[in-house]
């Protein structure tokens, strides 16, 4: 499957956007890592904090390596700005929490990220904002959430447990004709397969901590959309909750970024070669990744996106847990641990979180989730061969 549509200008925006001019003709940008910065004058100081959001002040607010950052994310997801913050779950709330008061209602899929659930179940309750739920695979049931104080409608499309999808441009259109904010978490996808904004979602969420990073060396987030909304969001929630991006973090990511293009289409190929490896076997159940011909969405998936990313999950056909754990402590290159988006492959039974003696829901007792890093196919389908093969 070739759906990969790597646009002219995705290594002019990762490798030369906002680079031209640096200094010393140096071939990276240099890191500023300092906390204030200085004014000519009386006026350019009055000037410049007038109007935060556009100057350099104090790095709690603006920095050039962050910016420079954020210039690059925002034309990869097509949108006029972005913000970068100190963690994905950062840019999730500064989103939300923007256009968001007390009274309001929310709509959210049911499946999103664990804190961003917690963000609407809990944390805004306590201000009185009440959110409904959805599955979110149909546009009826988005239709059937709205009231008429709905402000925002919370996406993430695929969802990284269930691997569900959202119909966005449907969605999109519907809450613009209720005045209600889109707000979509694009991690999985990447800028590179999915550009939300050109279906007519408001704004896009990413953490940099997966494929933008790419390293597992840094935590971060970053916030996409039009310029109001952007300036609202750095004048509210981010500059009040000091949700700052670390320069450094900033510096490793334009670091990372230069090879972006080439790393999503290699997680792109082993994923697909793991999931189509698992779904052949005859002790899986089935698998869940949103570009195999067999996954319920996979039209949809081809519309929304040019491609898959690396992370899916299996279900073995059999419901003992011993199975699981002698299965998990058999694989090799996969390590062990949470999150994705590094060069390196993961394994993670859903099962971890439940407690010692918990009663485990019978859909997710060998419910695993996987991660295609970046190594060679063959070497991670013979390590997951092997593993399997050892509960025989
Ligand atoms: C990891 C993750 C987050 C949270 O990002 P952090 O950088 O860990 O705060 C949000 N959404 C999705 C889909 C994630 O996988």
């Amino acid at each position: 499957m070739d759906l990969i549509n790597n646009q002219p200008n995705i290594t002019d925006i990762l490798h030369h956007m906002g680079e031209y001019n640096l200094p010393g003709h140096a071939v990276a940008p240099p890191l500023f890592q300092n906390s204030i910065f200085c004014f000519d004058s009386y006026e350019a100081f009055h000037e410049a904090l007038a109007n935060e959001a556009e100057h350099y002040i104090y790095s709690r607010g603006n920095n050039p390596t962050v910016n420079l950052c954020e210039e690059k994310i925002a034309a990869l997801e097509h949108t006029e700005k972005a913000k970068l913050v100190a963690s994905g779950v950062a840019a999730i709330s500064c989103a939300v929490m923007a256009f968001m008061k007390q009274g309001d209602h929310a709509i959210c899929i049911r499946s999103a990220y664990s804190w961003a659930n917690y963000l609407f179940r809990t944390y805004l309750r306590r201000f009185g904002i009440e959110t409904t739920f959805v599955e979110g695979n149909t546009i009826e049931e988005f239709e059937q959430a709205i009231q008429p104080n709905t402000k925002v409608i919370y996406l993430e499309s695929p969802a990284t447990f269930t691997f569900t999808l959202q119909p966005l441009e449907d969605v999109a259109k519907l809450a613009k004709k209720h005045g209600i904010k889109t707000v979509i978490d694009n991690t999985w996808a990447t800028p590179l397969f999915q550009n939300p904004a050109d279906l007519g979602i408001d704004l896009v969420v990413h953490s940099a901590s997966k494929y933008l990073g790419g390293n597992s060396d840094i935590v971060g987030g970053i916030v996409c959309g039009n310029k109001e909304d952007i300036t609202r969001i750095f004048n509210t929630e981010f500059m009040m909750q000091g949700q700052v991006p670390d320069p450094f973090m900033a510096w490793l990511i334009l670091r990372n970024l230069r090879t972006l293009h080439l790393r999503m289409p290699v997680h792109f190929r082993n994923a697909l070669g793991l999931a189509e490896f698992l779904e052949a076997r005859d002790d899986v159940e089935n698998v869940n990744y949103p570009l195999l011909p067999s996954f319920p969405q996979y039209e949809l998936a081809k519309k929304q996106m040019r491609g898959g990313s690396g992370l899916f999950s299996f279900r073995l056909k059999t419901r003992d847990l011993n199975k699981v754990i002698a299965i998990t402590n058999h694989v090799r290159y996969f390590k062990l641990a949470v999150s994705w988006g590094g060069y390196e492959s993961l394994f993670e039974p859903t099962a971890l979180v439940f407690k010692e003696g918990e009663q485990i829901p019978d859909d997710r007792v060998s419910l695993i989730r996987v991660h295609a890093g970046l190594e060679d196919l063959d070497l991670l389908k013979e390590d997951l061969s092997r593993a399997l093969d050892s509960v025989r």
